[in-house]
């Protein structure tokens, strides 16, 4: 890498890159943005440095933005081996510095940069919790310093000298670990969410920081302080009444758009369809609830557990009606009658499973379930080298086992997988599947599948 400063190929017309950009940021710093990996893009402010954020996001803001007045701080953070941390937006230093960046909970649908949610960390005290760190932060960004950059997130008192202190929260365990809730620091905005459109004033958002003396093992130090982190806002939400919670990189990366053909009809008609009252609450419940997809799933999986019962009982009558219906069959035969109670005597033992998958046999159309798993996406997704661990892959051309079957399994698999923390012996090797994870945003595709099942039983149901 030289020290040369690449340029967003598309600035708007008229705006001269200043050829001084380089000498503004200092090249020491340049060349360490380079050399991790950030590119820096010209800027219509003069006053922030502007950085463009490689990922493709479902974010408003599409870049990074730092007040260039943070240079220096920026550069100190940089120097001492920085990593983005891989699940969350933050990073970790090889010196024993983590920052993880979060939002606050009971207002995360106002978004990432909500000034009022910063404002409310304001209320916080610490106690008489000296540490090494004295009246001084670790580095968090004084938006104050600012005014014209951050115009529209005044989450402090500008008359109260002492407001900026009162965002920060410090704690220490006199060992040489500290813990701090403040705005993010120079370093922190640039692992963190987008905070910058052009033309727009920047955003600060909050962050956990964690510190400690003796680093040791890199990953153990990482694993460390996200424990100590996460321990920490178990504390706030219970003792503090603040919840906090991480923000998941996950969360903005582009997911694709359901594959579900859902053709609209604008007529209304008077229902024909008959539903009970607790399908119809879970099955738009689990429509709307497109943030959670682990939650999406086991509402519809609710809606197929409604018909468990029905498609049990379904199952035995037929069975016991070709047994009866044979032209063999004698009611003076005790091997005949013993083959029917053994049928009856099934009924208690149906697992959960074979609950799924005979309620799958008879209700869904296989066609449906074949066309739906054959479009690319879901090829991909259902398949051996799906996001998805620790389920079966369906495979449509198997002659073992029924679409039904592999289907059911999958989703008995990945309901275990929701529904299950590890700590229970029976279920150990099914890695509980948290709602803030990688594979929960990547779930989409299973819910369209529990969608389908669910409309086609309810359908079924009908008839
Ligand atoms: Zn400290």
């Amino acid at each position: 890498m030289d020290d040369s400063v690449s340029y967003d190929d598309e600035q708007p017309a008229g705006t001269e890159v200043a050829p001084s950009l380089g000498l503004q940021l200092g090249d020491d710093l340049v060349a360490s943005l380079n050399r991790h990996d950030f590119e820096i893009l010209s800027s219509e402010d003069p006053e922030i440095l502007r950085v463009k954020f490689d990922k493709s996001t479902r974010s408003f803001h599409s870049d990074i933005g730092i007040p260039v007045g943070e240079s220096v701080r920026l550069l100190s953070q940089l120097e001492n081996k920085t990593s983005a941390l891989s699940d969350h937006f933050g990073f970790f230093s090889g010196k024993g510095y983590f920052e993880l960046m979060v939002r606050l909970g009971l207002i995360a649908r106002r978004g990432v940069f909500d000034p009022i949610a910063l404002r409310s960390v304001a209320r916080l005290s610490v106690g008489d919790d000296t540490c090494e760190h004295d009246s001084s932060n670790l580095l968090a960004i004084d938006s104050r310093k600012y005014p014209k950059l951050y115009h529209r997130q005044r989450f402090f008192d500008s008359d109260n000298p002492d407001s900026f202190s009162d965002l920060v929260t410090h704690v220490s365990d006199k060992s040489g670990t500290c813990i701090e809730l403040s705005p993010q620091s120079p370093c922190g905005v640039l692992y963190g969410v987008p905070n910058y459109r052009e033309g727009r004033p920047l955003q600060l958002g909050l962050s956990i920081k964690v510190s400690v003396e003796n680093v040791g093992d890199v990953t153990g130090f990482v694993h460390r302080a996200y424990g100590l982190a996460n321990s920490f806002m178990y504390e706030l939400a219970v003792r503090n009444r603040l919840i906090c919670e991480p923000i998941s990189r996950a969360s903005y990366e582009q997911v694709e758009r359901s594959t579900l053909h859902d053709e609209r009809i604008d007529e209304v008609r008077f229902p024909i369809s008959k539903v009970a009252s607790e399908v119809a609450e879970l099955y738009s419940f689990a429509e709307l609830a497109n943030d959670n997809l682990p939650l999406a799933f086991l509402s519809f999986y609710q809606v197929l557990e409604y018909f468990f019962p029905q498609a049990v009982r379904r199952d035995l009558i037929r069975k016991v009606r070709r047994e009866l219906s044979d032209p063999m069959f004698s009611l003076n035969s005790d091997t005949h009658l013993v083959r029917i109670i053994g049928v009856t005597e099934k009924a208690g033992r149906y697992s959960e499973a074979d609950q799924i998958s005979t309620l799958l046999e008879s209700a869904v159309r296989v066609e449906r379930l074949r066309e739906f798993l054959q479009q690319p996406r879901n090829q991909t997704h259902f398949g051996k080298k799906g996001p998805i661990s620790g389920v079966r892959a369906i495979v449509v051309g198997n002659q073992q086992d029924s679409l039904a079957r592999q289907v059911s399994e999958r989703v008995y698999q990945l309901r275990n997988r929701i529904v299950h923390a590890k700590d229970d012996p029976k279920f150990l090797e099914q890695k509980v599947l948290l709602p803030r994870s990688r594979e929960a945003a990547r779930l989409k595709p299973d819910v369209d599948l529990l969608r389908l099942l669910a409309r086609d039983v309810i359908t079924d149901s009908q008839v």
